[in-house]
This record gives C-alpha cells, structure tokens and sequence, in this order.
C-alpha cells in the first residue's frame, strides 16, 4: 500500500472510530476497523481463489456433457434445421456456465463463510476476553475483594480496554485505600474511647461498690472524662468534616495581624496562669492573605496551646508572622520537650501522639494536627514541624497564601 494510500484509510478508519481529534494507531476503533477490512478482504480472496479453482472444472466437465447430448440430438434430428441446433447448444453453453458458475461460488462461498466466521470469533473473544475478565472483577470487587486486579496488558500505548483496565486498577486500588482507612479509623476510634469509658466506669463501679467516696474530687474526675468523650467525639467529627471538605469556608481577604490577634487573645491568659515567657513579633506591612478568619484562627489557637501544654514552665513561647514568596508564614516556637526525628513525620497523622499517657494527661485528643492540617490545605496552604530534638523546643508553621 503505498504512502498516499495507506493516509487514506488511516483517516477513513480514524473518522470512522471519532478519532480524528487525537489519531491513535493502535485505538480499539482502529483495531475493529482494520479487523473487519482484514474479514471482508479475505472472503473475497478465498471467494476468488475457490471460483477460479473450482468454475473452469465444472464449466468444463457441463459443457462437454451438455454438448454430448445435442450432438446425439442432431445426428437423430432432420437435415435442415441446422440454425435450431446452433442456437440449442448455445443455450446449452449458456446453461453450462450458469450451473458451474452456481456450483463455483456455492463451494467458494461455503469456504469463505467458514473463514469469516473463524476470524469473527477470534476478533470477538479478542475484544470480549478482556471485557469479561473486567466484569468478573466488579463482580469481585462488589462483593468486597478490593485487592482485586485486571491485568492491563504489556503495551506502552494500549488501547482503550487497556486504559479501562488500569483506570479499574486504579479505582480499585484507591476504594482498597479507603477501605483499609475505614478500619483503621474504626480501630482507632474504638481504641480512643475504651479508655475514657474504662475510666468512668471504674469510678461508677467503686461508687456503687462504697469503695470510692462520692465527694467533690469524684464528682470533678467523673465531669473531666465526661468532657475528655464529649471533645473526642467533637474533634473527630470536625476531623471527619475536614478530610471530605465539608467544612465550608469563607475564604476571603485578610489582614494577618488581624489571625494573630483573635489566636492571642484567647490563649494569653492561659500563657502567664502558667508561667511562661510568651512573646510576638509581628511586623506591620505584611500583605493580605486569603483566608477563612474562624478556621485560620482555629488552626493558630491550636498551635499556641499546643506549645503551652507541652512547654513545661518557666519556658518560653513565640509567635512571628513573616511574608515568605507569596505566602505569609505564621511560626510557633516553644522551648517545651521538643519532639525525636523519628516522631516528625508522623505528626499530623490522625491520633499520633509522641508520649500517649503524657498527651492524654494533658487532654490530647491526637487529633488537633490532623484537622489544623485539613484546614489549612482547604485554604490553598501547608503546616510544617521542625524540632531540634527532645527537649530542645519544637517550631510549627503554617504558610496562607497572599490574597491576589
Ligand atoms: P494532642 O491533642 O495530643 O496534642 P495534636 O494532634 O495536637 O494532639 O498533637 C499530636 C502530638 O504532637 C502530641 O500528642 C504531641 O506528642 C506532639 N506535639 C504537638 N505539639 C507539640 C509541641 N509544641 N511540642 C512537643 N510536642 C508536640
């Protein structure tokens, strides 16, 4: 075929398959197309081959018997009627090379249907093998295997039950995800709330068994883990809200002074009650950033009493906003227990807690990272850790970006 040729079908098969935006050689159009050009170019040839091969036979061994009989016909026939006899062999002749032509193409046809219907089942188990083996593994899927997958085949460019197939891998790999996701949040939900629950139903116990006083120490340790549930429960349901990004936010244009001042004033009090040195830098001409003031508040709040439940006193603590490369930074630094290397890259994973008694004495829920994470990504920023090491302090921040 040549160059001009081989063009045109290339576009009568891209057209064909709607390819013509984004022509692909290997498509499954093309390959359908092609496939069927490939069924009806053999037929004829095996039409062709089988006629020319079997007609010329047949035609021959018809005409030598036809004209057998009308020689017999005219040597018993009269004299004079030689016209008659003329045009009675050529109808003859005729008949002859109707029924060889007939029993030529019934053969040739016979053959070429036979080879039609074997490449029809080999192009239809070619396409329709990988399409079953798709459905069996929905099927498997739905019933909850989500390790299950297709195999997408070696090509570099497959064609589109290829991209079916790893696009089905990838769903099935993301639902495997979630699925594994759900069980660890149910385990470590239930493991959260068993020990609040153990608590309060040892005290409940030693209050109806007379072993513990019902005094106002009681009363007060009974209220504390009531709250401890009642916080749990809030911050995973903020967490769970955070994560599919049905907090809404009212993303705006925001003075960054404006962030530190509401955080400041909610946690200043609490910063001398304990003792410590708590300090601000916080510079003038800082740009606007683009922020929910709530959540922004909510994520710096978090930060601070982080750093002053984890800041023995007399330490020190200290907040500075800096405009870094079209982001404000919002920085925490405390001179508290500091956190190991080993610890920082787990951080903000949910309920991740470096000293898991010393946390919850303190009424970590292991869950504040997590959520101030969610929320500053949901507006368009990052929450960063860095720690010297244990007891050297820790520094937390957060960048928003600058309102354009
Ligand atoms: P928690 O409610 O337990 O404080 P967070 O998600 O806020 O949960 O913090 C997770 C863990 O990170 C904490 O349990 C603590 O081990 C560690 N951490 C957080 N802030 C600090 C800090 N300023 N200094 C040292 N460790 C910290």
């Amino acid at each position: 075929m040549g160059r001009k040729q081989g063009e045109a079908v290339k576009v009568v098969a891209l057209a064909l398959t709607g390819h013509l935006v984004k022509p692909r050689w290997n498509s499954l159009g093309v390959k359908l197309f092609i496939s069927y050009l490939a069924i009806v170019g053999i037929v004829v040839l095996v039409l062709l081959q089988t006629a020319d091969f079997i007609a010329p036979a047949t035609f021959a061994a018809q005409r030598g018997r036809m004209l057998g009989t009308s020689m017999g016909m005219g040597r018993a026939g009269e004299a004079g009627i030689g016209r008659a006899n003329a045009a009675n062999t050529e109808a003859l002749l005729n008949q002859a090379f109707r029924e060889s032509l007939n029993q030529g193409l019934l053969v040739a046809g016979g053959v070429a249907l036979g080879v039609a219907i074997a490449i029809s089942l080999f192009v239809t188990w070619w396409v329709i093998g990988p399409v079953r083996r798709l459905a069996a593994a929905t099927q498997r899927i739905a019933a909850g295997h989500y390790a299950e997958r297709v195999p997408t085949g070696a090509h570099r460019h497959p064609d589109e039950l290829g991209e079916l197939a790893a696009n089905f891998n990838e769903m099935a790999r993301s639902l495997e995800v979630n699925e594994q996701r759900r069980l660890e949040l149910v385990g470590d939900v239930t493991h959260e709330l068993r020990t609040p629950l153990a608590t309060l139903q040892g005290y409940l116990e030693g209050l109806l068994d007379g072993v513990i006083e019902p005094d106002e120490r009681t009363w007060a340790k009974l209220y504390d883990e009531a709250g401890r549930l009642r916080r749990l429960i809030d911050d995973l349901q903020e967490l769970s809200r955070a994560q599919a990004h049905q907090i809404p936010l009212k993303l705006t244009s925001l003075n960054p002074l404006e962030i530190a001042r509401v955080a400041v004033e909610r946690v200043s009090a609490q910063f001398k009650e304990k003792g410590l040195n708590f300090s601000c830098d916080l510079p003038a001409n800082l740009p606007p950033v683009k922020a929910d003031l709530d959540r922004a508040v909510q994520v710096l709040t978090n930060l601070l009493v982080n750093a002053l439940r984890y800041t023995p006193a007399p330490g020190q603590v200290k907040l500075k906003l800096l405009a870094i490369s079209n982001t404000v930074e919002f920085r925490v630094t405390d001179s508290g227990i500091g956190i190991g290397a080993e610890h920082l890259p787990h951080l903000f994973e949910r309920f991740y807690r470096v000293d898991k008694s010393r946390s919850r004495a303190l009424g970590g829920s292991g869950i504040g990272l997590t959520i101030a994470r969610a929320l500053v990504e949901a507006m368009g920023g990052r929450i960063e850790v860095s720690s010297p090491g244990p007891n050297l302090g820790a520094t937390f921040s957060f960048f928003l970006p600058e309102a354009a």
